[in-house]
Order: structure tokens, then sequence, then C-alpha cells
């Protein structure tokens, strides 16, 4: 029975072959579709319905139904056995049509009481297009492999529709694509971008849905996967130092790639006359559409794993690389499932704004992102299958919200919000140069972060005064090895040439925690953000931090030089770090290269335990710098890239204000010049209530200094601490309250 239903989805592909590749306009073609399906499926009725918007199907086509109602009849999507094959995208199959749920009888179609009913979605990559239907009076069940022979010709029919091979006048397609639709994402660089879509990894186009020679098809089918098979395990064996998790994701692809059943679906189809590449997207829909469905987040997973499989054996199958040529917009918005930092980088700044799927704030794409000021939002679920290249897209970074084919109205206040940006970017640009004096005069240090040179043109246009701190781990974890020291010096000596003799905060290596080399023996902990990193590392393994301060004198080249050591949790660890540098000073000294003119060493205060150090330590260190994301996690045991609990604990809660207040006190009295290197010191208020409190330095993104400067030119910082001071005083858990409410009082 299999047998004799094989050749014949083979004959009636081998039919609809034929048919679509003579001309006609797409009326016609789809006429002759439903004619040739009705005859070879013995068939008084074969109908094309097509989504005329999201909501509402159209007749298309027809055999056996009234001509006059194609374009004309429409049902709603649930509605009647058609509407309700179109929503659950589930085939409905019925010998006694009229006494099945939700049977609608159309009076309009001319339709006699027909018994029998098969519907079949037409979906294209998880996409419902429409349905496939069709009708005998004869009161029988299709069979299996008769809906079978009919998912294939859906599955050839949504290949057409995509090519809108057969779109007649008034024949509209499925509204999606077209639509405006918005996705609710998650901010991980603010700014307001608008532009057009640039796919990072375009959808593979499926030209030949259906097969001329199944032998030969097979074999492009088995050659690919093979292919397929092998990138997998290359892929496998390079990831010898990954972490477990990492290794059972890529055991997972193994599996999936060297899935029997997966393989034996595909090889079915393509006896069954669909071309390999169809055949491959006919399971990939499959994979979507339970993607969709599933509530389970391990089974998501791995469908998505799935997903992405299938994307590889097209990209083998089709020839088509990740660069499909396809031309860069104007204004291009990247969007992508997500990104390296490699690759972001490979794009530059002409990059206007960036949507991913996945990614997380504190991801190295992100990092990269946020230090050129591109607006990124992650988390925006969906939006690689609704967009499409060229498409216009608004980006709100300041919401993490993104519109896809924005209508008038959204688009007009888009433009509002983008002009406003531009004027308050024009005020931050009009105080450059001034410094961020406050109205009772205390002047306070803005500087930069930074971790690549592509940062440094900032710190000319942002009006830091400096780079407060310089991560050095970017410049690892963008690399496939360790890079050599001669070269990290010759960089080091380029971000000080480009600093053009600003100072420059140098952080030696924090790895560890999210920031995984892949060419380090990999650690495997239970709790990375509290365990063998930073500083922790690079006591234990003295030779690479002393390759790196090496680096660094080097660098120097007799001139000044500032180095800080990150999460340094008891002053024995400081003086342990000094001591690598003593040593690393004493070598060059031996060896007759230049040595700093003045050489400033600071501990970055992460951990609340250094808050309460011996006062001796505050005396020995030459700057101390706080940096606040990891000190709040800690502070508050709240994970820094878990959104769940992360947003609970306020900045301004009166007792992390206590605390800083008490590392500005102890500073004061060893004279020990203090700073501010979190994200916290971007954030105008929060800036605010630093200054008032005792902070004269706070580092910040190149995009945080105008906002920052300009509040704090408008402020008497005694009067900032006055409002700080009664709202403890009335017990507030938070000043955050009356801050704000004094600020609105200003302007
Ligand atoms: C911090 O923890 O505040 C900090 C500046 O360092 P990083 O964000 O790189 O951990
Ligand atoms: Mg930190």
């Amino acid at each position: 029975m299999a047998e004799r239903t094989e050749t014949e989805s083979r004959k009636l592909l081998g039919r609809l072959r034929r048919a679509l590749a003579e001309d006609g306009a797409g009326q016609e073609r789809l006429d002759k579709i439903v004619e040739l399906i009705a005859s070879s499926m013995n068939t008084e009725v074969c109908s094309i319905y097509l989504f005329r918007d999201p909501e509402t199907l159209e007749l298309c086509a027809t055999q056996g139904l009234d001509p006059e109602s194609v374009h004309q009849t429409r049902m709603r999507l649930g509605e009647g056995l058609v509407g309700r094959t179109a929503r659950t995208r589930e085939v409905v199959n019925t010998a006694d049509a009229p006494s099945s749920k939700g049977f609608r009888y159309m009076p309009e179609t001319g339709e006699e009481r027909y018994s029998s009913f098969c519907g079949v979605p037409i979906q294209r990559l998880g996409e419902s297009l429409g349905v496939i239907v069709v009708q005998s009076k004869e009161a029988r069940k299709f069979t299996t492999d008769e809906v079978y022979a009919l998912e294939v010709v859906a599955m050839v029919l949504a290949e057409m529709t995509e090519l809108g091979a057969f779109i007649g006048e008034g024949a509209a397609l499925s509204a999606r694509h077209q639509n405006p639709v918005m996705f609710k994402g998650s901010i991980a660089q603010e700014g307001a971008s608008a532009g057009q879509v640039y796919l990072h990894e375009p959808r593979v186009v499926v030209t030949n849905p259906i097969a001329d020679d199944p032998d030969t098809e097979l074999e492009r089918l088995r050659g690919a996967v093979d292919q397929l098979r092998m990138t997998v395990d290359e892929m496998l064996s390079d990831q010898k130092t990954a972490s477990a998790d990492q290794k059972q994701v890529f055991e997972a692809y193994r599996m999936f790639a060297n899935s029997r059943s997966w393989m034996r679906r595909m090889e079915s189809d393509v006896e069954n006359g669909l071309s390999a590449e169809a055949a491959v997207e006919k399971e990939q829909s499959l994979a979507r559409t339970r993607l969709g469905q599933s509530n389970d987040a391990y089974m998501r997973e791995r469908l998505h794993d799935l997903d992405d499989l299938s994307n590889r054996l097209l990209r083998i199958l089709t020839g088509q690389g990740s660069d499909t040529g396809a031309e860069m917009p104007p204004h291009p918005i990247l969007v992508a499932r997500n990104i390296g930092p490699g690759e972001l980088m490979d794009y530059g700044k002409k990059i206007k704004g960036i949507v991913l799927e996945e990614g997380s704030v504190g991801s190295h794409a992100t990092i990269v992102a946020r230090a050129w000021a591109i607006p990124l939002v992650i988390n925006a679920k969906g939006i690689t299958t609704e967009a499409l290249n060229g498409d216009t897209v608004l980006v709100d970074g300041e919401q993490g919200i993104v519109h896809l084919r924005p209508d008038d109205t959204v688009q007009t206040a888009f433009s509002d919000k983008i002009a406003m940006q531009t004027r308050a970017q024009e005020r931050y640009a009009s105080i450059r140069d001034l410094p961020a004096q406050t109205k009772c005069g205390t002047v306070v240090s803005l500087q930069m972060n930074a971790g690549l040179i592509a940062d440094l043109p900032s710190l000319e246009g942002s009006g830091a005064e400096g780079v407060g701190l310089f991560r050095t781990e970017l410049q690892f974890l963008i690399r496939s090895q360790m890079p050599r020291r001669a070269e990290l010096s010759a960089l080091y000596a380029r971000v000080l040439r480009a600093a053009g003799g600003k100072r420059v905060v140098f952080r030696t290596l924090d790895i560890g925690s999210d920031k995984v080399l892949t060419y380090m023996k990999p650690n495997d902990e239970p709790n990375p953000a509290m365990g063998w990193r930073a500083i922790r590392v690079g006591l234990d393994k003295p030779g690479v931090l002393r390759m790196q301060l090496q680096a660094l004198v080097r660098a120097a080249n007799g001139g000044p030089l500032s180095v800080m050591f990150p999460f340094i949790t008891l002053r024995s660890e400081f003086r342990a770090a000094k001591s690598e540098l003593d040593k690393v000073l004493a070598r060059e000294r031996r060896l007759g290269n230049p040595l700093p003119s003045a050489l400033d060493v600071g501990a970055m205060l992460e951990t609340p335990s250094l808050g309460f150090a011996p006062q001796s330590f505050f005396d020995e260190v030459d700057f101390i710098s706080v940096g606040g994301n990891d000190l709040k996690q800690f502070f508050y045991a709240a994970d820094r890239e878990n959104e769940r609990v992360r947003r609970r604990y306020d900045t301004l809660n009166v007792g992390f204000l206590a605390f800083l207040e008490q590392v500005v006190q102890r500073c004061e009295i060893s004279d020990t010049p203090l700073s501010f290197c979190g994200e916290d010191a971007g954030r105008p208020v929060e800036a605010l209530c630093f200054a008032a409190i005792g902070f004269r330095s706070l580092s910040m993104r190149p995009a945080s200094v105008g906002p920052v400067k300009h509040l704090l030119r408008r402020v008497d910082l005694a009067e900032v601490k006055a409002v700080i001071d009664k709202s403890r005083a009335d017990g507030d858990q938070s000043v955050r309250g009356a801050v704000m409410t004094w600020l609105q009082g200003q302007v």
C-alpha cells in the first residue's frame, strides 16, 4: 500500500512540476494545480484557501466549488473545518464532514453535501500560509498515504507562494511578512534607531521544491548530511576545552545530525518527489511548529538544535553561505538569532542597531555593542522568522521594544523620539569641553569605560577626561588563542597613543565567571561568579598575570602607567598582586627597559569584604575603583545576569548607599582617590547621588558622559545630600523617590 502511494505521490509531484514549468499567470497556475490534484486524488473538490490577513482566509482557487466564489468566499481563522485546519495547523481528515465539530455550510460556494473532507495546512518554516482541501461525496476517510501526498503538495505550494509564483491580482497571501509586528525584548544597550532589516544569516531560499530524479536527489541529500556530520564532529573536536554545558549542547547536535529517523523521514520525502532542500525544509517546518508549541524549555532548546542543523544543511545543499550577497541597506539594523563578538566586529560600526532573538546583557557581543553605543534589544522572540531583508524596523533600546514594518503613527512617534534624542545629543555636545562642575563648584571627574581599540575614538567625542576602566579581557575573549606578550604590548601602546596623553586605567585580566576563554582549561564550577575568577586566577597562574603586566610596562615605554587589579577581596590579595608587578619591574630594570615615569596601582572594590579591610589597605593602595556591577550582586546576593532577581534591588537603597559612604570616608582618611566604574555610574540619578555622598570620579560608557554631566552641572550637591539625608531620616528604604521628586521640582 505504502509502495503504491509513494509512486502515486511521486507521480503527482511530477505532474505538478510539469504544470508549474508551463507559462501562465498566477491565477491560471493556481487553477491548474487544484484541477490536477482533484483528478489525481479522485476527489470532486480541491480548493486552496490563503490568508488574506492573519485572521481571514480567502478561497483563492477551486476545482469543484462554484468558480464565482473564488476571491469572494472568506472565513475567519478557526471558522468551519477550513478555519480549524488553519488555526490548529493540523490535518483535519473526516469521512463525515457535516457532523464534524465546527462544520460550516457555505451555500455561496455552491457546495453540495460532501461527506469526506481533508484539510492540510500550507505552511513554510512554521509560518501558516493557508489550507489545501480535498472533498468528496463518497464517505471515506483519506488514507495516511493520501494525506501524506497532500502534505507534500502543500509543502510545494508553500514554496511557490513564498516565491510569489502565482499570486493573482487580489489573491492576497498571508499577511505575515507584510503587517506591522511589535516585539518586546530586553534592553541591552539604550538608544533609538530606525533603519532597515539586515539579516545576519538570511533564510535560505529554496527555489526547486520538486526534484527531477529522486536517485540523484537522494545522493545529494546523503552527501550533504555526511558533510554536515563532519562539520559537527569538527565542532566537537574543536571544543576539547569546552565546559560540560557546552559539550552537552554539541553532543545534542551530534545526536541530531546522526538521527536515523530524521534521515529516514527526509529520504522518504525525496523518494516521493521532493527535492533534497524541500525535504530538509519540511522537517524544519515541523520543528518550528513544535518549537512554537512546546512549553518545555529543554524541548524547545533541542528543537532549536534541529532547526539550526536544518539551516546548516540547507546552506550546504544550496551553496548559500551566510553571506548571500544581500546588499547592506543605508541604515542597517542587524537582525540575528545570536551573534558572536568577532562577527559583530566584522560588520563594524556601520550597523545602526541590533536585534537578537537570544543574547544576554553580559554577553560579549553585548559588550561590543555597548562600547559602540549601538542600540541593542535582546530576547526579541520570533524576529528572525518575521523579518525580511529590507523591512523597515525601529529599535527602541530605551524600552526594549522593536517595531517591525511599523505603521505611520508609530513611525511618527518614533521620529519624534529620535529628534528628542538628537536635541539631547546637541545639548551634550555643547557642554562637551566644559567640566562636570556642579552649581556648588564641586568638580566631578568623568571618565569612560573601554575595552577595545575601537572604543578610543569616543574619548574625544564623549568629553570624558580619560579611561577610568580599560577591560583588558576583551582582547583575550575575542581570540581563539592566548595573545602573545609582544602583541599585547603593541596593542596597549596603541591604546595609550589613541588616548593622546589622557589617563588610561588598565584593569588586569578579569576572566572566569561568564568570561570564558576557550583556550584555557575549563573549570567546572557550580557558581562561577563567586568562583575562580579575576585576580584569583591571576595569583594562581602568575605567569599569565606577569606576562600581561610586562606587556603593560613595555607599552608605557617610560611614560606614566595606571594598573588596577580586579576583584580584590582581601588586603593580602592586593599585596600579592602588587608583588608580581614588583617582580616584573625588577626584571624590566635588569633588562635595561624603561620603567614607567609614574605608576599608579589600584584595586577594584567588588566585594563587600574589601570595604571592611584594615585601614592600612586604604593607605597602601594608590586608588580604589568601585566595581558596582559585581559589588551589587554580592551585596544583595542577586546574580547580575539574572533579570528576575537583579531588578529587585535598588542601587539607591539606603543600605547600599551607607556602605558606599563608608568606603568614601575610609578613602578620605587615607587620602586615597576613589572612583566608581560600574554601570550605575552612567545613570544620571545614580551618578548624582554618588557625587552627593562624596565620589569625585565616575567612569561610564562614553554615551553616558553627556547626560551625567548635563545633570551634574545643574545641581547643588549639598542640596542633593540634604534630600538624601532627609529621606533616610524619614525611614525610606530607597532614596530614589525623594531624589526624583526633588529633581522634578528643579526643572
Ligand atoms: C563591575 O563589576 O562593576 C565592573 C566594572 O567590572 P565588570 O563589569 O567588568 O565585571
Ligand atoms: Mg566586575
